[in-house]
């Protein structure tokens, strides 16, 4: 008995170590886990009431055509319906996808680093990777582009990307776009949209008018807080979208999760102070950051990736593990989720604690 051979080259998700885990490991009392970027806020309080009186049986299989989210979604984009395709959170949309159009023989363009899941399940379908470094951190979209020919099936921008935190601008997009031959799929992964502030942030929807290759991601579990609920949609051409669903398990999204997301959807005003409390939180510790030398990029989303002079991206991690603070390292530096006030400005301490003991 086998699985595929490139399956062993790889390791299964894990997210990090368990608060438990760590708990025990250094015999600590508090753990703090800014490690994943869910909302620190929770999620709007509309939800609970919502889950425990809307449904009316959890012995019957939920709407596997996601008829009520399908409609809200639709008006809250100004969309048809049959641009959109629901999924169990973006992970699932990611290797549907990936299931559908890759394979042995084709290719899939994508930056080095940026979420994970689109290299790993590229790699289950034996697909060639190429995948193109960050330029200071942002996507080399000329580069990326140069790498596209008749073989690549799908290129993949995360904007704002995870984990630097950095965007595309609405040129850069377009340009980006007009050069791509229409065999290709641009899937634009926007799990955090929603905390793009900035004012040159691509208005991504309009672009689907003109671009049929163009598919683009939205979640539930970010700005929305309901990533325990695992919900997420593409949106793009009616024509790709009927091909996709080809690929979509049936009744993918439970019950409990469409409520709470038409619930969700609802509640704007959570989610605009989530925006409006995030974007603070990060200002103060851009200015931390600036006062103790710790190198950042400006980030749109809910999380932000530092390095430290001198220490190496798991020596950071290490350092604050040990004081009971998960966070996430990569081969160039840290990401940190933007917690609350008190977590931010605690972490700040001992993130001071950590630079000056190494100065
Ligand atoms: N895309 C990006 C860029 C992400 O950071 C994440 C979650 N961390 C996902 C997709 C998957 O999100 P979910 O499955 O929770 O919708």
């Amino acid at each position: 008995m086998q699985v595929k051979q490139q399956l062993l080259s790889l390791k299964p998700y894990i997210p990090g170590k368990t608060t438990e885990e760590v708990k025990r490991e250094y015999q600590l009392d508090k753990i703090v886990k800014l490690a994943s970027n869910e909302n620190p806020y929770g999620c709007s309080p509309n939800v609970l009431e919502a889950i425990s009186t809307k449904i009316p049986s959890f012995a019957i299989y939920p709407d596997g055509g996601t008829t009520e989210l399908r409609e809200k979604v639709a008006t809250h984009l100004g969309v048809n319906g049959d641009q959109l395709i629901f999924s169990s959170g973006l992970d699932e949309l990611i290797q549907m996808l990936i299931r559908a159009m890759l394979s042995p023989d084709t290719n899939t363009v994508m930056a080095k680093e940026t979420f994970p899941q689109y290299r790993h399940h590229a790699i289950i379908e034996n697909a060639e990777l190429r995948e193109v470094p960050l330029k200071d951190g942002r996507h080399d979209l000329e580069e990326m582009a140069r790498q596209i020919d008749d073989k690549t099936n799908i290129v993949w921008i995360c904007n704002p990307n995870n984990p630097t935190g950095t965007y595309v601008n609405q040129s850069e997009l377009e340009e980006f776009l007009s050069k791509v031959p229409s065999h290709v799929l641009v899937v634009l992964d926007e799990a955090y949209f929603e905390y793009a502030t900035i004012e040159d942030y691509p208005k991504t929807i309009p672009l689907l008018n003109k671009y049929e290759n163009l598919l683009i991601m939205r979640t539930f579990s970010k700005a929305f807080g309901l990533a325990g609920f695992r919900i997420g949609y593409g949106i793009g051409a009616p024509t790709l979208i009927k091909q996709l669903e080809v690929a979509r398990l049936p009744f993918n999204t439970s019950a409990l999760a469409q409520t709470a997301a038409i619930t969700a959807l609802e509640d704007i005003e959570f989610v605009e102070k989530t925006i409006a409390a995030n974007a603070k939180e990060l200002e103060k510790y851009y200015q931390f950051f600036d006062k103790h030398q710790i190198s950042y990029y400006p980030s749109q989303g809910n999380f932000v990736f530092i390095n430290i002079p001198g220490l190496s991206s798991d020596e950071i991690f290490q350092s604050l593990l040990e004081k009971g603070w998960i966070v996430r390292a990569f081969p160039n530096g840290v990401r940190i989720t933007v917690g609350k006030e008190d977590e931010n400005e605690e972490l700040m301490k001992i993130l001071a604690e950590i630079v000056t003991v190494k100065l």
